[in-house]
C-alpha cells in the first residue's frame, strides 16, 4: 500500500513536472525563422502584445556588438578582402557570390557546412544566424504593380494569385515607412510609387542614359534604384537607434549605423523592447508538429544545434519564415497521420512550382563623353534601374513576361605602374580618370513549372539527422528567349546611347545564384491548385502560415524581399485578428 502511494506520488510529481515544462514552453506565437520576413512577423506579434518566440537554427549576432570587420581598413584584412585558392576550392558554391568575400564571409553558409542534393545545378546561397540573409542582401526594393499579380491569369501559367496590388498596398506604405525606403516617386504603372525617403541621385551619365531612353522609346525608363536605406532618417527610424545612411557602400559587414535595413537593426531589438520576444539561436526546426486527436498544429519540435538534444514548444499560431527552400523542408518533413506527404500537402503539390529570377546575362560598354564630371561619390543604392518593358500591357514577344535590368555607369582610376623611383611614386600616386564604364544586368521572370521543384532526399541526412533536400530546378526554353531578348534591346539602347564596345556577357549561371528562389508552397485560390490561401494560411491547417518566399505564386521580375515583408505584416495582422475572434483556438 505504501509503495503504491509512492509510485501514486511519483506519477504525479512526473506529471507536474511535465505540465511545467510545457507550460514553460508554450507561447503564443512561434516564428520559425529570423532573417527578413521572420523579423517582421516578431515585430508585428510582439507589438500587438503576443508573447512570441522566435526559432533561429544559426548563431546570434548582435547589431554592432556582432559585425567584427565593419570598421576594418582593407590593409587589415589578411588578404585584402580577397579569397585564397584553398577557399574557393573548399566552397564552390558560396564563393560564387559577390559576397563571399573576406569581410562578409562569417555570414555565409560554407558548402561542407550544410550539404544539400543538386539533381541539377543550383546554386543555394544562405546565411544561418540571427538576421538571415538581411545582414547580406543589396537592399534594393520595388514594390509589385497589377502586371505582376494578374500576370499568371492573363498570361495563362501558374495560377491566379489570390490578392491583387490593392490588398498589398497598405502594407507595402507599413513597412516602407518602418524600414526607410529612398527612392522617386517616378509615376510608373507597372512600378507603383511608396513612402519614400529622398532618392540617391544618378550620376551624370546614369541620367543622359535616362533622357536619351525617354526621348528614344517613350516607355523606357531609368529611374533611381530604390533601395532600405535612411537617406534622411525619420523620427521612427531615430527610435530604432538607426541613424542617416554614411554612404559607406560596406553594408554586407553590418552597418553600426543601422543605416540599411536588417533584422538585427531593425525589427528585431524593436520586437525585443516590447518585452514579449524569446529569440533562441541555435534551435533547428526539425517538424511542425500536427496533432492528429485535436485536429490542429500544437506547436514545434526542436534539435539543439550544438547539443542535438530534442524539445518541443507549443503556441496556437506557427508563421514559417525559415527562407523559401528551407521552409519547404520543413513542411515536407512534418508528417502525421492527417499528413503523410508532409503538413498541409493533400495535393501533392508542396515543394513544386518552385521559380527564381534570371540573373543570367549581362552587358558592358564604354562612353567617351562627359568626359568633365566623374563619379567621386558612393551611392548606396547602386545607380539606376529600368523597369519591366517588355510585354507589360500586352504580349510582343516570342517568350512569356520580361525582364528589369540594372543599369550603372563609373569611372575608374587607371594607374601607371611603370618607372622606378621617383617616377613610379609619382605614377602610382597620380593615377588618371579612365573612361566611363557602362554596365547593366537582367533581372527577368520566370515561369512556376511543376517539374522545378524540391523534395527530402530518402537516404542522405545531415549531421542533425534532417534529410538532406533534393533540388531539381533549371531553366527553360522561355529563359533562352528572354536572354537572348535583353541582350537584343540592350544593345539597341546602348548603341541609341553612343556607347561603345559594346560587351555582351551570356553567362552559365545557374539558377539560385540570383538568391531570389521562390515558390513550393503557393498562394491560390482553390486548395486543389495551391497550399496557401489569401491570407497566407495553409488551406487546411488554419493555425499555420507560410509569408516567406516559398509563398510566392509567381515571380515577378523585382527584387521580392519588399514583398515578403508585406505579406507577413499583413498575415500577421489577420491571424491576431483571428485569435481575438477565436477563430484561431
Ligand atoms: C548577397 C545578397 C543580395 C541580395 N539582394 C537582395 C536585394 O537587393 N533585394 C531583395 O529583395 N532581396 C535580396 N536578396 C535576397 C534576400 O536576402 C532574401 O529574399 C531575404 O533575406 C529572404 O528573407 P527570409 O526571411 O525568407 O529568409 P532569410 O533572411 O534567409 O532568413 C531565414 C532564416 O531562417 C533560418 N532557418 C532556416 N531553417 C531553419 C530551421 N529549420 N529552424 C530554424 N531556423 C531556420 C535561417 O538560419 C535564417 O536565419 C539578397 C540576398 C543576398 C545573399
Ligand atoms: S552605405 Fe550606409 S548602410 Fe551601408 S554601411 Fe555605409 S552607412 Fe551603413
Amino acid at each position: 500500500m505504501v509503495i503504491f502511494r509512492l509510485k501514486l506520488l511519483n506519477l504525479r510529481t512526473m506529471a507536474n513536472l511535465n505540465m511545467d515544462a510545457a507550460k514553460s514552453n508554450t507561447y503564443d506565437v512561434i516564428v520559425i525563422g529570423s532573417g527578413i520576413s521572420g523579423g517582421w512577423a516578431a515585430k508585428e506579434f510582439t507589438e500587438k502584445g503576443l508573447k512570441t518566440l522566435v526559432l533561429e537554427r544559426g548563431r546570434d549576432v548582435r547589431h554592432i556588438r556582432d559585425y567584427p570587420t565593419t570598421n576594418k581598413y582593407p590593409y587589415e584584412f589578411e588578404h585584402r578582402n580577397e579569397l585564397t585558392l584553398a577557399i574557393k576550392n573548399e566552397n564552390p558554391i558560396v564563393s560564387r557570390c559577390y559576397a563571399f568575400r573576406e569581410d562578409a564571409m562569417h555570414f555565409m553558409v560554407k558548402d561542407k557546412e550544410h550539404p544539400y542534393v543538386q539533381e541539377k545545378p543550383f546554386d543555394w546561397i544562405r546565411g544561418y544566424q540571427v538576421g538571415g540573409k538581411s545582414l547580406l542582401w543589396a537592399r534594393q526594393t520595388q514594390r509589385w504593380s497589377d502586371f505582376d499579380f494578374e500576370g499568371p491569369a492573363r498570361d495563362d501559367f501558374a495560377v491566379d494569385w489570390p490578392i491583387r496590388y490593392k490588398d498589398l498596398a497598405p502594407w507595402y506604405s507599413y513597412v516602407e515607412q518602418f524600414a526607410g525606403i529612398a527612392g522617386n516617386k517616378d509615376g510608373l504603372a507597372e512600378l507603383p510609387d511608396g513612402d519614400f525617403l529622398p532618392a540617391y541621385p544618378l550620376n551624370a551619365v546614369e541620367d543622359y542614359f535616362k533622357r536619351v531612353m525617354k526621348s528614344r522609346y517613350g516607355d523606357r525608363h531609368v529611374i533611381s534604384a530604390r533601395c532600405a536605406h535612411l537617406s534622411r532618417p525619420n523620427q521612427i527610424h531615430l527610435d530604432q537607434g538607426r541613424a542617416k545612411c554614411q554612404n559607406r557602400t560596406l553594408c554586407q559587414r553590418g552597418c553600426p549605423f543601422g543605416g540599411y535595413f536588417s533584422s538585427n537593426a531593425s525589427t528585431l531589438p524593436w520586437a525585443a523592447k516590447t518585452g514579449n520576444l524569446t529569440l533562441r539561436p541555435f534551435a533547428i526546426v526539425e517538424s511542425v508538429i500536427y496533432d492528429d486527436e485535436k485536429g490542429k498544429v500544437t506547436g514545434v519540435r526542436v534539435i539543439d544545434a550544438n547539443t542535438k538534444v530534442v524539445s518541443e514548444y507549443y503556441a496556437k499560431v506557427v508563421f514559417i519564415n525559415a527562407g523559401a527552400l528551407n521552409t519547404n523542408l520543413i513542411l515536407l518533413n512534418s508528417t502525421s497521420r492527417r499528413f503523410p506527404q508532409g503538413l498541409g500537402n493533400d495535393n501533392g503539390l508542396l515543394g513544386k512550382y518552385v521559380a527564381f529570377h534570371n540573373y543570367s546575362a549581362r552587358i558592358s560598354a564604354e562612353y567617351d563623353g562627359l568626359k568633365q564630371f566623374a563619379t567621386d561619390g558612393r551611392n548606396p543604392a547602386g545607380g539606376g534601374y529600368i523597369p519591366r518593358f517588355r510585354n507589360v500591357t500586352k504580349q510582343e514577344t516570342n517568350f512569356k513576361r520580361g525582364y528589369a535590368a540594372g543599369f550603372g555607369a563609373s569611372r575608374y582610376i587607371n594607374r601607371d605602374y611603370s618607372g622606378i623611383g621617383e617616377t613610379l611614386k609619382d605614377n602610382v600616386l597620380h593615377g588618371r580618370l579612365g573612361p566611363w564604364i557602362v554596365s547593366s544586368h537582367m533581372m527577368g521572370e520566370t515561369i512556376p513549372k511543376e517539374s522545378n521543384h524540391v523534395s527530402l532526399n530518402t537516404s542522405k541526412k545531415d549531421n542533425w539527422g534532417m534529410p538532406l533536400l533534393n533540388i531539381s530546378v533549371s531553366y527553360d526554353e522561355n529563359d533562352v528567349l528572354m536572354k537572348a531578348d535583353y541582350i537584343e534591346q540592350l544593345t539597341e539602347m546602348f548603341t541609341a546611347a553612343g556607347f561603345k564596345k559594346i560587351t555582351p556577357d551570356i553567362n552559365s549561371q545557374s539558377p539560385g545564384l540570383d538568391i531570389h528562389e521562390m515558390g513550393g508552397v503557393r498562394m491560390g485560390h482553390d486548395s486543389g491548385t495551391s497550399l496557401l490561401n489569401n491570407w497566407n494560411q495553409l488551406h487546411s491547417c488554419a493555425n499555420v502560415f507560410v509569408t516567406d518566399g516559398a509563398c510566392m505564386t509567381s515571380t515577378s521580375t523585382q527584387n521580392p524581399s519588399l514583398t515578403y515583408m508585406a505579406l507577413t505584416a499583413r498575415a500577421a495582422d489577420y491571424a491576431v485578428r483571428m485569435l481575438k475572434l477565436g477563430e484561431i483556438v
